[in-house]
């Protein structure tokens, strides 16, 4: 983009090829978390695009969701809900299984958490094939909320994520290449 904030951002993400398996280019935004200025670009940008969004509900998914989501959450005034993995959360818990490279893996968000009729921004760090967008969108339906619109730092624009997502909006920072 031309924002030379986005231009930073992404000189500060990390690419580490053949992690956590062969053929895989992990983007490691831990490196983005320990730039203060890329850091606090990275929210101000997503603060900026939501705080006039009527958003009451911000979705983070484990484990980079949780980064990202509770500033943006802070921020815009909405309250945080966590998209956990199995057998994390001790309430009672709606979950959505869905299809890995290899295998399925599932996440699960507490029961009451959210209410019919709120609008949620579901944020994490990173879309490659969209699939846990998708998972995290389906318990946010399955609770009667209305999906804004989901917010990842990072896509992998290769993989089409993009066209798994309900026809959904998907806003992102920088591309992976
Ligand atoms: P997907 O469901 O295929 O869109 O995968 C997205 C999830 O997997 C996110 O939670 C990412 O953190 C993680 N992920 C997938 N691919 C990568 C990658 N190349 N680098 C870092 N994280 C990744």
């Amino acid at each position: 983009g031309d924002d030379p904030r986005l231009r930073h951002i992404k000189t500060t993400i990390g690419v580490v090829p053949n992690f956590p398996k062969p053929g895989i280019m992990f983007q490691d935004i831990t490196t983005l978390l320990l730039d203060p200025k890329a850091f606090k670009d990275t929210i101000d940008l997503f603060v900026e695009r939501y705080k006039s969004k009527n958003i009451s509900v911000v979705a983070g998914i484990e484990a980079r969701g949780f980064i990202f989501g509770p500033p943006i959450a802070l921020a815009i005034g909405a309250k945080f809900v966590p998209l956990r993995k199995p057998r994390k959360l001790p309430g009672q818990v709606i979950s959505e299984e869905y299809e890995l490279e290899y295998g399925r893996d599932c996440l699960e968000m507490h029961v009451g958490a959210v209410k019919p009729g709120e609008h949620a921004l579901v944020v994490d760090d990173l879309v490659a094939t969209g699939g846990t967008l998708c998972a995290a969108m389906n318990l946010l339906e399955r609770a009667g909320a209305e999906v804004v619109e989901c917010a990842c730092v990072i896509e992998l624009p290769d993989l089409k994520g993009r066209e798994r997502l309900k026809g959904k909006p998907l806003y992102i920072l920088v591309e992976a290449h």
